[in-house]
């Protein structure tokens, strides 16, 4: 029977496991080539529904998987996957944008997105063009003809503001301008994106999805069939495939993501109410507080918040003291992202990133991980000692 010879039969094994297997994980499918039963099926597969497999760059029954838990969590009927959160951004800009096209971006946007607006501006003949967050209903005063879509992220990065999503996206709906909602704070547990009217969600897995600070991907999700076309052509030209083991981990996260951000929630409110009775603390900037702008926004469209908040320390506190008090901490890490088990902090030299901030005071900001919020606390309280 085994007429091949061995270094052949290394490759073309005759040996097949048997169906029928079932368990809860599932499967992980490897793949760059996907192979096709004959001529005639791979002359009419098609990627674009997800219909068929037809490269691993376009999708294998694990990232397929994950593409529609993700939809179902925020409620969506379309995901794409991304090889990061900003991979999905730049997703996003190339598929909606050409030369010509105008995108408004809050102000306190994700700073790598305000980077590729910056790019697209120089270098792609795109306007990009940035607005106060608390602009409302406002935003249909800065929409152009030629503007193509608004981005919204709520609460913006690093100072936190929670705009006022439902006027934003209703107005830009009466203008006929797809609105992107970066997500990524509220994981869509506490807060679904097309509820409040956005066109479509964006997600860095990185962070809850993941739960474990250990690798990166993105999500883009909608609802309008045309939108995710769009999405899907220039996730194929540019190349956005993921990693069948990372889609795994990030699979392994989800059932246990509504506990953790949970968790977070309380655990993030606790240190920050503390933070607040501090005199060396002048605001805390997190949404289910009064000092946070658009905390009314908050309350009225969220059901909760995440671990994720910063503080405007006292102005009488130099930047060399904060810097001492980052060093001072024991329990924190120091470095960017957040939604682990483990608590960050990150010092912000605020200024840098806004072109318009009022508020005094060194900005820091604190990813409150799974850890014993005694613990934390204590260890806020002795680095405090040292300001
Ligand atoms: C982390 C983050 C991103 C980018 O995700 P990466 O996977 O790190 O590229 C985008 N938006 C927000 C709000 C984020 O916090």
């Amino acid at each position: 029977m085994n007429t091949k010879t061995v270094q052949t039969s290394l490759i073309h094994s005759d040996y097949e496991a048997p169906g029928g297997f079932e368990a809860f994980p599932p499967g992980v499918h490897r793949a760059s080539t996907v192979l096709f039963e004959n001529v005639a099926a791979m002359r009419s597969g098609q990627w674009k529904d997800k219909s068929a497999y037809t490269y691993g760059l376009h999708g294998t029954p694990t990232t397929f998987t994950l593409e529609a838990r993700l939809a179902q969590v925020e409620g969506g009927a379309h995901c794409l996957l991304a090889p990061s959160g900003l991979a999905a951004i730049a997703m996003i800009n190339f598929a909606l944008l050409k030369s010509g096209d105008d995108v408004l971006l809050p102000e306190n946007v994700y700073n790598p997105n305000r980077e590729l607006g910056r790019w697209l501006s120089q270098d792609f003949g795109v306007s990009a063009r940035f607005y106060d967050p608390m602009v409302g209903s406002g935003i249909a005063d800065l929409i152009q003809p030629n503007t193509k879509l608004v981005w919204t992220e709520a609460p913006g990065s690093v100072s936190m503001e929670v705009p006022d999503l439902p006027a934003i996206c209703r107005a830009a709906k009466d203008k006929g301008v797809p609105v992107a909602l970066d997500n990524t704070w509220s994981a869509g547990l506490a807060l679904r994106g097309f509820d409040v009217g956005a066109d479509i969600v964006m997600h860095a897995l990185t962070k809850y999805q993941s739960g474990g600070a250990g690798l990166l991907m993105g999500a883009v999700i909608t609802r309008d069939g045309g939108l995710n076309e769009r999405l899907a052509q220039a996730h194929m030209r540019l190349g956005l495939g993921v990693g069948a083991d990372d889609a795994y981990l990030v699979m392994r996260g989800l059932p246990t993501m509504k506990l953790r951000f949970e968790a977070h929630d309380g655990a993030a409110r606790k240190v920050a109410a503390w933070l607040k009775a501090r005199p060396e603390i002048a605001k805390v900037l997190h949404p289910a507080f009064e000092d946070c702008p658009g905390h009314a926004n908050w309350r009225r469209d969220f059901s909760g918040a995440g671990g994720l908040f910063s503080v405007l320390f006292d102005p009488r506190y130099t930047e060399e003291q904060t810097d001492r008090f980052v060093d001072s901490l024991q329990l924190f890490g120091l470095g960017y992202s957040w939604g682990g088990p483990n608590s960050l902090v990150m010092p912000y030299r605020i200024r840098a990133i806004r072109s318009q901030w009022q508020e005094q005071g060194v900005l820091v900001r604190f990813n409150i991980g799974l850890e014993d919020t005694r613990d934390l606390i204590a260890d806020i309280e002795q680095a405090l000692a040292r300001l």
